[in-house]
């Protein structure tokens, strides 16, 4: 029996040519044609002016922040149920991380949460640098709603979009809503370039900013001289290579990942005690890019602990919900506003096979191990 990833690189002879002609063109740096070339189209598919092709999302989270003025002494206000890179990278500039809670719905942040803590901060006289949005599991957040407060309380907004590329929200793109975005193309994003990251802003000035910061910081004198810290964050012009192939496959991809969930949402919506986050169906799915199907099951008495394990014995790989990271040793001593919903979520969520190279055959495994699994659930109890 073959075992079903989760979500795994999808790579055809498309990108293989442009590989090979990137290798071939001589440009095997961190920059060339190729990188020009993946920036422009990201930048044209998401609808915002500028775009630098970085080394990791990671790199561009840390960028972005640093643009916002984050440091010591400030305050970055984010969900606690992300990944850690989102966290981390308020580390690295030695600002302070305020985590806020999920809404139970779609698991992104709480926004009426999100807003009293930032009213919070403010009556505390803290200096907020920004709130860093995460738009999870390739959901956006509701931005209709968050963007008009934050522009009222004068507090800029970055977005996290490394899983959402493609998705959308009231018609604009996930990457167009912050002063800055933050992409990512690691391996098991819904695109790769094996790893690979970029920054976007309809800012010029701070785009150039970041490209200086992420090549050494080097001045424009014909030696080395560095006034500043820098760092090595640029995009190899192999791996752009990579990026533009996937990009000519992108909306094929999300129409693969969008019929494995519209499968999971019509063949596990019988089963009792359980639902898909996000709600999952088809009319909701059109703002989401469908990177990963969840499944929460708090009705049937089990916890994903087990569901994950009993799937990996069918050679089935699914996983928990990021773990909060108020729950993260490393975050346990930071402030968080909680209301318990992303505690749950943790608990009862498991992110399902949703990759664009799985078959209808693997699906199908995946729905019948799931089924077997929670009707001896439902019996059991
Ligand atoms: C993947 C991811 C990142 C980090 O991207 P890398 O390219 O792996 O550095 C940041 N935030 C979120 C929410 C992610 O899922």
């Amino acid at each position: 029996m073959s075992r079903i990833f989760l979500s795994r690189a999808h790579v055809t002879e498309v990108e293989e040519r442009l590989v090979l002609e990137a290798l071939r063109s001589g440009w095997v740096a961190p920059l060339g044609p190729m990188v020009d070339r993946f920036e422009s189209e990201i930048a044209d598919r998401v609808g915002v002016r500028h775009a630098l092709a970085l080394s990791s999302g990671t790199a561009a989270l840390h960028l972005a922040l640093l643009a916002e003025g984050a440091g010591p002494g400030k305050v970055v206000v984010l969900p606690s149920m992300t990944f850690a890179a989102t966290a981390n990278a308020v580390l690295y500039t030695g600002a302070e991380p305020v985590f806020v809670d999920s809404s139970a719905g779609d698991a992104n942040v709480d926004v009426d949460l999100l807003v009293s803590a930032v009213d919070t901060l403010l009556a505390e006289g803290r200096d907020i640098a920004c709130v860093l949005a995460v738009d999870l599991f390739g959901r956006c957040l509701d931005y209709s709603r968050l963007l008009p407060e934050l522009e009222i309380r004068g507090v800029p907004l970055v977005e996290d979009a490394a899983e959402a590329l493609g998705a959308s929200h009231a018609g604009e793109a996930a990457g167009s809503f912050g002063h800055s975005a933050a992409l990512s193309f690691n391996g098991n994003k819904i695109m790769t370039t094996s790893g690979g990251g970029m920054l976007l802003s309809d800012d010029v000035e701070l785009i150039n900013h970041a490209r200086y910061l992420s090549t050494q910081a080097r001045q424009p004198v014909p030696w080395y001289e560095h006034t500043e810290m820098g760092f090595n964050y640029r995009m190899s012009n192999i791996l752009a290579a990579l990026g533009v192939g996937q990009l000519s496959r992108l909306d094929d991809m999300i129409r693969r990942r969008r019929q494995h969930r519209e499968r999971y949402a019509a063949e596990l919506a019988d089963l009792p005690g359980v639902r898909l986050l996000g709600g999952g169906l088809p009319e909701d799915a059109s703002n989401d890019n469908c990177w990963l199907t969840c499944l929460v099951i708090d009705g049937v008495g089990t916890s994903a602990d087990a569901v994950v394990a009993e799937l990996g014995k069918h050679e089935i790989e699914a996983r928990h919900l990021w773990k909060p990271m108020h729950l993260q040793p490393l975050y346990s001593s930071a402030r968080a506003f909680l209301t318990g919903a992303s505690e749950t979520l943790f608990a009862h969520g498991v992110t399902l096979p949703s990759g664009s190279e799985l078959s209808n055959t693997d699906i199908d495994r995946v729905i019948s191990a799931l089924t077997g699994i929670l009707k001896g659930r439902v019996e059991a109890a």
